[in-house]
């Protein structure tokens, strides 16, 4: 089949492909086709276990044209006194609004249930129908490879007889189980465990194996609008500050960790892992609740009444259930050149701030000719997952966002952009002044020692 041509093809309706896709569509006449397998446009979303939530605020979540929620501050709960967080319901018909919108420009033509492949074939999921899209640049909006449990089987071993099953099937539990091993530390096991607690579980029937501990970020350091000022800001700068006081990269944990700008959930553990997983600190005290910790690296396999892992091994009550959460999410991809030639490859330009960063990319595809200054510009900041990976991403945002601030018309742009929470529209001018002064004065100490600390953690 002959299908008309388009200035850009976009491989992903996920989010990043989506609010790429909304800045074509608000600041160019571009044309676009989004192609994507899901029949639905939100990615991963659509295959998220049902209770799932954004763990960052919905406010600068989305497309960049278009607002998600109504910028609620929740009253009740474990979230209570910060921004609403979006439901998987909620984010997936937020898409499918937004894709209604793009599809009515008349500038947009989507083919879900559809395949992208190398040699720029689409081929249809459901016929034998394949499409030939001509198009000026291809998107490359699944690079993150985003991977949630529903999406496979666990990498270890489950013997017959073993009920081992992703989060999703938590919500349709009809009272067999008495006891539960969650396989997995990272923001899927903390959501399946507040998820059993929060449902009346009690404590000691959850068993959970955690291969590594994790830094966590505090929510209420992560909000932006009216609290804005009293949260993200003294949070973007504290992180900062306490790099350039360090002595070493302990003690830069170690005062993070003090100032409260990083978490964890036991104090006596020293967490080696670090992926923006989000939480209150309410989650905390409910977390630190489950005192049956199983610290024995990874699992290797899970007979009836036995899980064996890399350091060890344990029995397990009758009646128990296994909820596999070790499936990567977000996996640290490399870094690619953003901009090459006809392909633009999306990937975060911000530490864990995807969608953000799909629209910082497609605002410099259209405003920025240069390709070197593109790619400059839009330096990837990979995905972390270790401890250090903190330090890398706290230099990198450092980086890009020091070239940001020298250029007017981008930091006009991230000012009003919805997307960046790090700024905030209706922020002073005495107090954005006060903050670009002191990140200034900070800003190059800071980077100085965390590029050393990064070399010598490397001789
Ligand atoms: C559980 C969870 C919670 C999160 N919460 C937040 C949050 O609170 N705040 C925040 O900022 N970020 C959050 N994120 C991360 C982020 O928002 C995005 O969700 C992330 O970047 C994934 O978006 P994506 O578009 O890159 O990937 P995906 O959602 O995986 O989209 C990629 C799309 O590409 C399609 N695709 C891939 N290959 C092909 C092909 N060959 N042909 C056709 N289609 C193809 C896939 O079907 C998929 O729909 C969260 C992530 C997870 C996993």
């Amino acid at each position: 089949m002959n299908d008309p041509k388009v200035d850009y093809l976009v491989v992903g309706a996920g989010a990043m492909g989506m609010a790429f896709t909304d800045v074509l569509m608000t600041e160019s006449d571009a044309t676009v086709a989004l192609v994507d397998r899901h029949h639905q446009p939100g990615g991963h979303w659509n295959v998220a276990y049902p209770f799932v939530r954004l763990h960052q605020p919905s406010s600068f979540y989305g497309v960049n044209s278009r607002p998600l929620g109504e910028d609620r501050i929740d009253t009740a709960g474990l979230n209570s006194g910060l921004y609403e967080l979006a439901s998987k319901s909620e984010i997936c018909s937020y898409y499918d609004n937004v894709m209604r919108d793009f599809i009515s420009s008349g500038r947009v033509r989507y083919l879900p249930m559809c395949e992208y492949h190398a040699d720029g074939r689409i081929t249809s999921l459901v016929s034998d129908v394949s499409h030939n899209i001509a198009a000026a640049r291809i998107v490359d909006a699944s690079y993150m490879n985003v991977r949630v449990p529903a999406m496979g089987s666990p990498s270890y071993e489950v013997a017959e007889g073993v009920h081992c099953v992703p989060p999703n099937a938590l919500a349709g539990l009809g009272g067999e189980w008495q006891n539960y091993v969650v396989v997995g530390a990272g923001k899927t096991g903390v959501d399946a465990c507040l998820f059993l607690l929060e449902n009346g579980a009690r404590p000691d029937s959850i068993c959970w194996i955690k291969p590594r501990d994790s830094w966590l970020w505090d929510r209420a350091r992560a909000q932006s609008g009216d609290l804005f000022e009293t949260s993200i800001r003294p949070f973007a700068l504290g992180q900062v500050i306490a790099a350039a006081e360090s002595e070493s990269a302990e003690d830069l944990f170690e005062r993070a960790s003090a100032a409260g700008l990083l978490l964890r959930i036991d104090d006596k553990v020293k967490p080696t892992m670090f992926r923006c997983a989000t939480v209150t600190r309410s989650e905390i005290e409910q977390l630190q609740r489950i005192e049956n910790v199983v610290r024995m690296g990874r699992v290797q396999r899970i007979d009836p009444g036995r899980v064996t892992l890399d350091q060890g091994s344990f029995e397990t009550g009758p009646a128990t259930l296994y909820i596999d959460c070790t499936a990567d999410g977000l996996a640290s991809r490399p870094p690619r050149a953003v901009f090459d030639n006809n392909r633009i490859t999306l990937q975060s330009v911000r530490t864990c701030q995807q969608v953000f960063s799909a629209a910082f990319i497609a605002h410099m595809e259209i405003s920025e000719p240069d390709e070197a200054r593109k790619n400059l510009l839009c330096t990837p900041v990979p995905h972390p997952d270790t401890d250090m990976d903190y330090l890398r991403t706290l230099l990198s945002d450092l980086a890009n966002g020091s070239l940001w601030a020298q250029d007017e018309s981008i930091a006009a742009w991230l000012k009003a952009a919805r997307l960046d929470g790090w700024s905030y529209p209706h922020s002073s001018a005495e107090a954005d002044a006060e903050f670009n002064a002191r990140l200034e004065k900070a800003g190059p100490i800071a980077a100085e020692k965390l590029m050393g600390y990064l070399t010598s953690s490397q001789a």
